[in-house]
């Protein structure tokens, strides 16, 4: 047991680092953080978060544990993988493990635009490990509308890619990216793989800049995005623009707060059938998706539709514009997870 009114070593290498200090490091202690999701990028933000000491931390995940998710999500074993423990609740009894001064607050919940507002209430920075477009969207305008920082992050195969956003300062995500692609133009993890470095190194930029962001050293904040593919070895870093006509940094139209161009769930009668409906413009090409999916289990394909299944219980059948129905799966949560990870939203 340490004394900490004499001497508490615990985080004395940040305090001896020139740019935090005992000042700084004060000032982490006392900061509250919201994690959104916690797959590969979350579990290694909060990880590092929880190490620093950041006072304060909410996680935010809609997920359960699976075996293939511990190639790279660093709270989580084989024992949460079995039980199907959710994310949320096993990186909190991890995360108590690694420091119980930190107080932690997790919720087993999907990200939308009706909880969005409260999630993002009374923190002071909110660090971005979701995996799909429209929950990125959607922060991006929460964080607008309450003036929060975030931390954009993001990988897949061997690249990753991070930007600080600062509303009224930066540009935003809209300015970044102008509105989701259509469902399964872009490959997701789960269709093109991903390896844990392009996560760590993602997540490191994140952390680093939360870092700076927590103890003060606001000038210190990297003004660009940067972007890594560690097997390429390509390491960048852009100056973003402002978009004049960005809706949502400009314009202020907030439209995913609102609810549009969102991805909407409805219960269908029968046993375990939701529908997922994207709002986003585009038709699907069946004929590339079926490749992508057939690699990864059972699919059946018509001009019309197609019809993958990951496994034995779970089937997602998809049509030509974008909507899917998705059976096996007892709450609109599993069945939003599983359409983000294998159609992509
Ligand atoms: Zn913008």
């Amino acid at each position: 047991m340490y004394d900490s009114d004499f001497f508490n070593p615990r985080y004395s290498r940040q305090e001896l680092f020139y740019g935090i200090g005992y000042e700084g490091q004060e000032m982490i202690s006392e900061s509250r953080v919201l994690i959104l999701g916690m797959g590969a990028l979350g579990t290694h933000i909060a990880d590092a978060l929880c190490r620093a000491g950041v006072g304060y931390i909410r996680i935010v995940d809609r997920d359960y544990v699976e075996l293939s998710n511990l190639q790279r999500q660093c709270l989580f074993d084989e024992e949460d993988a079995l039980n199907c423990t959710p994310k949320a609740v096993a990186a909190k009894e991890k995360l108590l493990k690694i420091n119980s001064s930190v107080e932690i607050e997790s919720h087993v919940t999907d990200f939308n635009p009706h909880n969005a507002v409260e999630f993002c209430t009374g923190v002071h920075l909110v660090m971005d490990a979701t995996d799909n477009f429209p929950a990125r969207f959607l922060l991006n305008d929460v964080c607008l509308e309450l003036g929060t920082t975030w931390i954009y992050g993001a990988a897949l195969g061997s690249l990753g890619m991070s930007m600080v956003i600062i509303p009224g300062e930066t540009p935003c995500y809209n300015c970044l990216v102008d509105g989701p692609p259509p469902p399964g133009l872009v490959p997701t993890c789960d269709t093109a793989g991903v390896l844990a470095p392009a996560i760590m190194a993602t997540a490191s930029v994140q952390v680093m800049e939360a870092l700076k962001i927590l103890s003060g050293e606001k000038e210190k904040i990297s003004p660009f995005l940067t972007t890594m593919d560690l097997w390429e070895n390509i390491i960048n870093q852009y100056r973003i623009r402002p978009r004049e006509d960005c809706p949502s940094c400009s314009r202020n139209l907030r439209g995913y707060l609102k609810g549009d161009d969102y991805l909407k769930t409805t219960k269908l009668c029968g046993n375990q059938s939701f529908q997922v409906t994207s709002k986003s413009e585009g038709e699907i090409d069946l004929e590339d998706m079926a490749q992508k999916l057939g690699r990864l289990g059972k699919v059946k394909k018509n001009p019309y539709l197609i019809a993958f299944s990951p496994d034995d219980k779970r089937t997602i059948t998809v049509f030509k514009e974008g909507r899917a129905l998705i059976r096996g799966v007892s709450t609109e949560e599993e069945a939003l997870s599983l359409y983000s990870q294998f159609i992509g939203a």
